[in-house]
Formats: structure tokens, C-alpha cells, sequence
């Protein structure tokens, strides 16, 4: 041992959630709201992670648009969250999305997504946790976990405060990086099988003064949403310098106001202090050439001004648990039965090369249902009886991260953990052995989306 740890404090919770993502934040406020005294544990000030502070500010994956009407497939705080934010104009009403011609998105798939104001989001998703009765830590790095046998005794997380032990019946692990399964010995993998890469990360930055007509324009007469063959006759003349070769440009909502999800950098792990730090630098760098080169050769970015950059790096990747059940890509596209399903996902199989950033080896591929089920089993680790993992670090094979990693099923993950984690913390018992019907029922009651049938439309009016 190098030093003895001072731990100050020891602090006890029915149900402690470990991440305050969209995942954590869906998990701890599911679970206040039965009653549960709940503290939710974040590294950073904010809560909505990589969809706030990552800047990722359209969520995907919980609504689908079919007979000329949009379904929410996500129901619960997804919902609510539209609702609300609809109401304050604080997102983009997603009945005045044009599906053919929609500078929102950048193909019609991207339209069925909830468009919104990144600081309206924080206030939404503070306020919402606030109310519910979350306890919130923020500046809090949960840095070790202690186990007895088959359970975790307490967390250790840092601060100004020092550092405390933290208590619980039973944990949540949403640190998207399976930070709290690894720290107590559950198994995992890291990326790829081969070689333990991921796809590539990405800084995002965002613009204003954009003009939004003229890059439509422009994407309309080139039948080009990407700008693949600007970007190609840049790189032939030398002036293209990045791997990728798509530029991705949101506009979110305000006039001119774009995000820019673009650059792709490849080889960052996102489980490396230095790694990351090196992802920051460089992603910021990345940037401020990209906007030089939109400046001069984008139409409608000519007068564009950087707004801002994200102050942390976006991660799509990183570690996932081996856990009671692998959810594979064979399962999926076999349309296989599952009894313990609760969440859904829309999206696809949107997962970059990790060498090739803006190569999809899956792209076109479609499951044999409509919707990804996401299997109860994938959300528990072996080993640890009073740990429930949710978000892009479930139990699946790499090949289904694409469906499942994006907001609208991590906010379904979430309810669902902080359902189960009361359930058990009731029972005193594993969440091994959380009833599955119970559950369901349970997620039904506050309106969450488990199988078809619940599929509702989105309302127009609100
Ligand atoms: C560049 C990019 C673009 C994307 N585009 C979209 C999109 O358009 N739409 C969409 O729906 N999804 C998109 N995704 C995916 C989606 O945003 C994320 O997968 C999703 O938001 C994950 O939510 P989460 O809560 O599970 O994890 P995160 O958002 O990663 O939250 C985890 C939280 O845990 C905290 N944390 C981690 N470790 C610790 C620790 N040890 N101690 C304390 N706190 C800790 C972090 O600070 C963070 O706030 C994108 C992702 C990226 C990276």
C-alpha cells in the first residue's frame, strides 16, 4: 500500500446510483420516487452526461414514426422530458420536423428524436431529480468499492469534502463505463474481442450564425446530406487532413445554431486518464481546423462563429459486463423470444469502424422485430448480488451496442434498474431475484414502455 486513505465520512442509502447520465438520472429518480432514500453520485455538475455535458443534445432511439404519426417507444421521463420541454419551447416540436427536408437531422431515420435546448435540459433533469427527492453529489469521483462476499459493503468517492464511504442496499452502476462492476470483480470486456478497440470518440462543437437555408440548399442539389464529395475533392487537393470523411451538422433550437457531431478520433479509451486527457486536447484541435475549413469551403458556414466546444469528449464506447445474459446479434436478427424485456429501442446498428471512423460494417442490417428488446438479465453482473448495471454497458454483444447505447433505451434501462433496485432493496434480497412480471407491471404503472402494445403516440397539441 502506498498510503492509508482517510475516509471522513460514512454516509447510508436505500438505493445509491453510481453516474448522473441520462441512464443514472433515469434510475435515481424511478427509485426516489417510490420512496427510496436515494443519492445520486456525479463526477461533473451537471446531470444528462454525454446528452448535456457531452453536448449530444438530440436523443434517439425512443420514438418512431410509422402511419404518418410519431410513437413514443420509449415511454416514462422520455415522455415526460418531451412534454415538459415542449411546453417552455425548449425542444423542437417534432411534428415540425420535415422528414425529406430537415436541417434537424441529417436523414429522416434522425428526425424521430427529441431536438432540445442543452441548458433548458440540465434545468429539466435537476429540477425533475430535485423534486422527486434524489439526494445529488455532485464533484464526487467514486474511486474504489468494497465487497463481502458476494455484495458490495460501501463505494469510496473523492471530493472537497474528502473522501466518504457510501452505503447502500443496493447500487446502480450508470458510469457508461462499468466503472463499479470492474471495481468489484464482475466480469467484462473491453471493445473489440481482437484487439480491445473502440469505435472512435468524438469533442463535440457547436456553432452559431450558421445559414441554415444555404447548407439545405446546397445538401438538396447534391443529393449529398454528408458532403462526401466535397470532402473527397478536398482530401485530392490536399486540404482535407482528418480519417473521417462525412461532416455531420445538426441544427438544434435556435436560428444558425449548429451542433457539429463530426470529427472521429480514433484510438481514445475511454478507461485511460491520459487517453482521454490526449482525446480533449486533440478534439479541440480537431475542431478549430474543421471550422476553418467549413469557413471557407461549406456553404452557409461562411460567417459561422464558434458558440462553443463541449469540455468533456464523447465516449460511444468503452467496457460492457459479461453478465446473467449476453443479448447477441444473432438473437436479435432470429427475432428470438424474450420474457423478462424492459426497454425498447428504435434506433439502428450505428456503430463506427475503429479504424475506419466513418465506415458502418452494420449499416443496413434490420433486426427481425421492429423494435430491440432489452432483456432484464443484461442489466446484472455475476458475482455481485446488490449491483444492477444500466446504459451502453449492459451485458450484449458489441454488435448490438448501436441499438442500445443511444438515450432514449438508456433512459428505459435507467427506470427500470431503479425500479428493480427498490424492489429488491424491499425484499432485502438479490436483485437476481427481483420478479420479473412484478417489475413490468411496475414500469407499466409509471407509464414506461416494455413491449408493443404500450407503443403510444406522440401528441400533437400540447
Ligand atoms: C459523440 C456522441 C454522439 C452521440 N449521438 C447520440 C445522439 O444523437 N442521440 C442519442 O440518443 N445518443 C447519442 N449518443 C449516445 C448517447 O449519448 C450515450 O450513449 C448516452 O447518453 C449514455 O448515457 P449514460 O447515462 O448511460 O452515460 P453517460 O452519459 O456517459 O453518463 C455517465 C455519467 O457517469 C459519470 N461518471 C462516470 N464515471 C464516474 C465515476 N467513476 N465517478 C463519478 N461519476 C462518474 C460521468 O461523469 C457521466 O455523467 C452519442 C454518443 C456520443 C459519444
Amino acid at each position: 500500500m502506498i498510503h492509508k486513505l482517510n475516509i471522513n465520512n460514512i454516509e447510508r442509502y436505500d438505493v445509491v446510483v453510481c453516474g448522473g447520465g441520462m441512464t443514472g438520472f433515469a434510475a435515481a429518480v424511478t427509485s426516489a420516487r417510490v420512496g427510496k432514500k436515494t443519492l445520486l453520485i456525479e463526477k461533473g455538475t451537471c446531470l444528462g452526461g454525454v446528452g448535456t455535458a457531452g453536448g449530444v443534445n438530440i436523443l434517439l432511439g425512443g420514438i418512431k414514426y410509422g402511419e404518418e404519426k410519431y410513437n413514443f417507444i420509449t415511454g416514462g421521463l422520455f415522455k415526460e422530458l418531451y412534454y415538459n420541454l415542449r411546453k417552455t419551447d425548449d425542444c423542437v416540436d417534432i411534428y415540425k420536423i420535415n422528414r425529406e427536408r430537415s436541417p434537424h437531422a441529417w436523414y429522416p431515420g434522425l428526425a424521430e428524436s427529441i431536438i432540445f435546448d442543452n441548458e433548458a435540459m440540465k434545468d429539466q433533469l435537476e429540477s425533475i431529480a430535485v423534486e422527486s427527492g434524489v439526494k445529488i453529489k455532485y464533484m464526487s469521483y467514486i474511486f474504489d468499492v468494497k465487497t463481502n462476499e458476494n455484495n458490495i459493503d460501501y463505494i469510496l468517492i473523492t471530493g472537497k469534502s474528502g473522501n466518504t464511504a457510501v452505503k447502500a442496499d443496493v447500487f446502480i452502476d450508470s458510469t457508461g463505463d462499468a466503472d463499479i462492476a470492474k471495481m468489484s470483480g464482475c466480469s467484462y470486456v473491453l471493445g473489440r474481442d481482437e484487439d480491445n478497440l473502440m469505435t472512435p470518440a468524438t469533442l463535440i462543437m457547436f456553432l452559431e450564425d450558421v445559414d441554415t437555408e444555404k447548407v439545405l440548399e446546397y445538401i438538396e442539389k447534391n443529393k449529398s446530406p454528408r458532403f462526401r464529395e466535397k470532402i473527397k475533392s478536398l482530401r485530392q487537393k490536399g486540404e482535407w487532413p482528418f480519417d473521417f470523411d462525412i461532416f455531420i451538422s445538426a441544427l438544434i433550437n435556435k436560428e444558425g445554431y449548429h451542433m457539429v457531431n463530426s470529427i472521429r478520433q480514433v484510438g481514445i479509451d475511454g478507461t485511460d486518464t491520459d487517453s482521454l486527457t490526449e482525446g480533449i486536447i486533440e478534439g479541440r484541435k480537431e475542431n478549430k481546423q474543421l471550422f476553418n475549413i467549413l469557413k471557407k469551403y461549406f456553404p452557409g458556414y461562411e460567417k459561422a462563429k464558434i458558440s462553443s466546444m463541449t469540455e468533456t469528449i464523447g465516449i460511444r464506447e468503452t467496457r460492457r459486463i459479461i453478465g446473467e445474459f449476453v443479448l447477441t446479434f444473432s438473437a436479435l436478427m432470429s427475432g428470438e423470444e424474450f420474457d423478462d424485456i424492459i426497454a425498447l429501442s428504435s434506433y439502428c446498428f450505428d456503430l463506427p469502424d475503429p479504424k475506419r471512423p466513418s465506415h458502418q460494417p452494420l449499416e443496413g442490417q434490420k433486426i427481425k422485430k421492429r423494435y430491440t428488446e432489452i432483456p432484464y438479465r443484461c442489466m446484472l453482473p455475476d458475482k455481485i448480488d446488490n449491483l444492477l448495471v444500466a446504459g451502453r454497458s449492459i451485458s450484449v454483444e458489441r454488435e448490438v451496442l448501436g441499438p442500445i447505447r443511444v438515450m432514449g433505451p438508456c433512459i428505459g434501462m435507467g427506470q427500470a434498474a431503479g425500479a428493480a433496485a427498490a424492489m429488491a432493496a424491499d425484499k432485502d434480497s438479490s436483485v437476481k431475484d427481483v420478479d420479473v412480471l412484478q417489475l413490468k407491471e411496475k414500469l407499466k404503472s409509471i407509464n414506461c414502455i416494455t413491449d408493443e402494445s404500450q407503443v403510444c403516440e406522440v401528441r400533437n397539441n400540447i
